[in-house]
């Protein structure tokens, strides 16, 4: 099959591989001049790994990632509230995010990956989809696959009536060098009035960091938000987050507002089909985004390979569309009560979580492994 993939991020790198592997005649088309992700790290939950199963880029993640066995809640004056530990048997990764994509487009050959190519407009018919480039070249697909993200203008055409939710908050991140982190395995989040902070151990002395404050949308007050407004502003958090945030160099600190979409009743378009943040972008409260996308692509992949074309589609949706949607509220569920900041509210919350037994919010994340993958 013919196949045209809009977008050369995780998701649609991650498609591309598996389906070039099944001889499909794969297109990436990435408007971007080359292909890199903007962020600091990423976490892949062992539910992504499983799904991958013993292919090589399973291995190559393993090799790179830093494993993660527990997600400690602490407050602001650095007091635990609780902690969840990652499901027995599974292994759960952090990565520069660069590193991942690096390692999943090594199993995309060169020709198959058209950057600096940004799609414009969509057509499709019964037998096939047209796609038109900024350059007004129109190319014929049997498949459009359009793993093109939050803003995805695929989706905008094929679904205008999908709707993207601003969350509340903004997230700045950084990723830092020659820092020893005393618990290596242990991914750390600071909740307080001020906002999130997160600490995530990498191999090799790094590390990435994460904050998420409430704010408006494209808040002007965080719009200089550099280093040393940062540090200032956190500088009454524990001595870790303290200590991170110095070792972050002034220049590498990015931000990003957060969004999710409201679940979607279908995946599949005619010809066309969603995948990744396009179908289902979620809040990072559970770190499944990416983890998401790339389990959308291998199940992809499978019904392709399982089931006759038709088929295939309507099982890519029954299997991707209800389950990525609980993602979403889940995740969105866990970002409201996290960045409370109201002191009553935190109270309560903060009162709750010391003493909820571990274990429940351990399971909070069992259902991702429950999904089947054909
Ligand atoms: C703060 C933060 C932290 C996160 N942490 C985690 C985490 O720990 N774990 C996790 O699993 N997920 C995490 N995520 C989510 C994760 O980053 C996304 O879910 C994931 O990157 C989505 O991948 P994607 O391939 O679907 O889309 P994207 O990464 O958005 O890729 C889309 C690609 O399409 C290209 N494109 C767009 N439009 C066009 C066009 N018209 N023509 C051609 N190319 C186009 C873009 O240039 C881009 O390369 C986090 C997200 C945020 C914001």
């Amino acid at each position: 099959m013919k196949i045209a993939i809009v977008g050369g991020g995780i998701g649609g790198l991650t498609a591309a591989a598996l389906l070039h592997e099944q001889d499909h005649e794969v297109h990436v088309f990435e408007q971007q001049e080359e292909i890199k992700e903007v962020g600091a790290g990423i976490g892949i939950g062992g539910n992504v790994l499983e799904k991958l199963g013993n292919h090589d880029m399973a291995k190559g993640i393993k090799n790179a990632g830093q494993v993660i066995k527990e997600m400690e809640i602490l407050d602001d004056k650095g007091h635990t509230l609780n902690k969840a530990v990652m499901k027995k048997g599974t292994v759960n990764l952090t990565l520069a995010r660069q590193t991942l994509i690096e390692i999943i487009a090594s199993y995309v050959p060169d020709s198959v990956i058209h950057t600096g190519t940004k799609i414009i407009n969509l057509v499709q018919n019964s037998s096939k989809v047209t796609l038109t480039t900024e350059q007004g070249e129109a190319h014929h697909f049997d498949l459009c696959i359009a793993a093109d993200g939050l803003h995805s203008i695929i989706r905008q055409q094929v679904n205008p009536k999908a709707k993207v939710n601003y969350q509340g908050y903004t997230c700045f991140r950084g990723l830092v060098e020659d820092i020893s982190l005393t618990q290596q395995h242990t991914a750390k989040e600071y909740w307080g009035a001020k906002g999130r902070v997160g600490i995530v151990p990498l191999l090799n002395n790094k590390a990435y960091w994460f904050i998420a404050v409430n704010a408006k949308q494209g808040d002007p007050k965080f719009k200089d938000f550099t280093k040393p407004y940062i540090q200032a502003y956190y500088n009454h958090y524990p001595n870790e987050v303290r200590r991170i945030l110095d070792q972050q160099s002034e220049t590498g600190i990015i931000r990003h507002d957060i969004y999710d979409l409201t679940p979607m009743q279908s995946f599949v378009y005619g010809r066309t089909l969603l995948l990744g943040d396009a179908a289902h972008a979620t809040t990072p409260n559970m770190g499944q985004g990416a983890g998401q996308a790339m389990e959308d692509a291998i199940v992809l992949t499978n019904c392709l390979s399982k089931y006759d074309f038709r088929e295939a589609l309507s099982r890519y949706d029954a299997l991707r569309v209800k389950h990525t949607g609980k993602v979403i509220k889940r995740s969105r569920s866990i970002g409201k009560k996290a960045q409370y900041q109201n002191g009553l509210m935190i109270g309560l919350r903060n009162f709750v979580l010391k003493r909820i037994p571990s274990k429940l919010i351990s399971n909070q994340a069992k259902f991702l492994y429950k999904t089947k993958a054909e």
